[in-house]
């Protein structure tokens, strides 16, 4: 499915690094035009330099809403359309419940939850008209909780929540909702964990088994948006073979 993408216009948020900037590279080698959003633009200018295909890249807060109609805005201003949102922008601050720093649940629900709400929110118009896609990068954390990780899950099961209601809401006009669940991924998630002991864990995790790539979601996420009109690849669940 090379070039499977040709004249598609896509949004990625968080596309700076991991397997944001894998899934925008992967989207313009497709043939697609993308448009990448981060808070780190100096590392955008880094991914245009590497992609083949126009690549526009986006200022973008993804907690801030006007931020994100600003960047939806621009994106439909460059290219005329809107086919794809892929709501990729996460933080994973991992802890205990007990005696937590809870401005680390903000910025987590903030980020992942409203975040990715407020994407949806300022694309939908532009992917009803195109009968589009949204695709949500969640997490096996969407599906069972774990020691340790109870905010960052209860976003990724709020993700769950919202997405298959958006389902409901705009299937039936063509737009599609794909939720990603990606296992262990080797990027910089891991290390906004501020708490010592969940940061060893995380790095034991890793070195315990063969992580996936970003490549390897970029991969799913090219295929599920490549599907024809009919088709809606509506979850995805991808875990690393050492992984249980
Ligand atoms: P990274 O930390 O490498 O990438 C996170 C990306 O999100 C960065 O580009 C970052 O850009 C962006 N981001 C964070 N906060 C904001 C914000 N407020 N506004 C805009 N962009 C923001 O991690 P991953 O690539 O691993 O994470 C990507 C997604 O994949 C996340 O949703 C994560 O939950 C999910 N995921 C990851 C897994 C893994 O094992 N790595 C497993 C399952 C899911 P910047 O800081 O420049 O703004």
């Amino acid at each position: 499915t090379r070039r499977s993408l040709e004249g598609k216009a896509i949004l990625v948020t968080g596309a700076s690094s991991g397997i944001g900037r894998e899934v925008a590279l992967a989207l313009s080698a497709a043939g697609a035009r993308v448009a990448i959003g981060a808070r780190r633009v100096d590392r955008l200018e880094n991914l245009v330099a590497s992609a083949h295909g126009e690549v526009l890249p986006l200022q973008l807060d993804v907690t801030d809403a006007e931020s994100v109609q600003r960047a939806v805005g621009e994106t439909v201003g460059r290219f005329g359309r809107l086919d794809a949102l892929v709501n990729n922008a996460g933080l994973m601050q991992s802890g205990l419940i007990l005696g937590a720093d809870v401005r680390e649940w903000q910025r987590m629900i903030d980020t992942n939850l409203l975040g990715s709400m407020y994407a949806v929110h300022a694309s939908l118009p532009h992917l009803l008209a195109t009968k589009g896609a949204v695709v949500q990068v969640s997490s096996t954390a969407a599906r069972s909780a774990s020691l340790g990780s109870g905010v960052y899950a209860a976003t990724k099961f709020g993700i769950s929540a919202f997405s298959e209601s958006l389902r409901q809401e705009v299937t039936r006009r063509g737009v599609r909702v794909i939720v990603i669940q990606p296992g262990f991924v080797d990027t910089e998630l891991t290390s906004h964990i501020t708490d010592p002991m969940m940061q060893a864990a995380a790095a034991d995790i890793a070195a315990s088994m063969r992580t996936l790539r970003p490549e390897d979601i970029a991969e799913a996420i090219v295929y599920a948006l490549s599907q024809p009109e009919h088709v809606s690849v509506n979850e995805i669940l991808v875990r690393p073979t050492d992984q249980v």
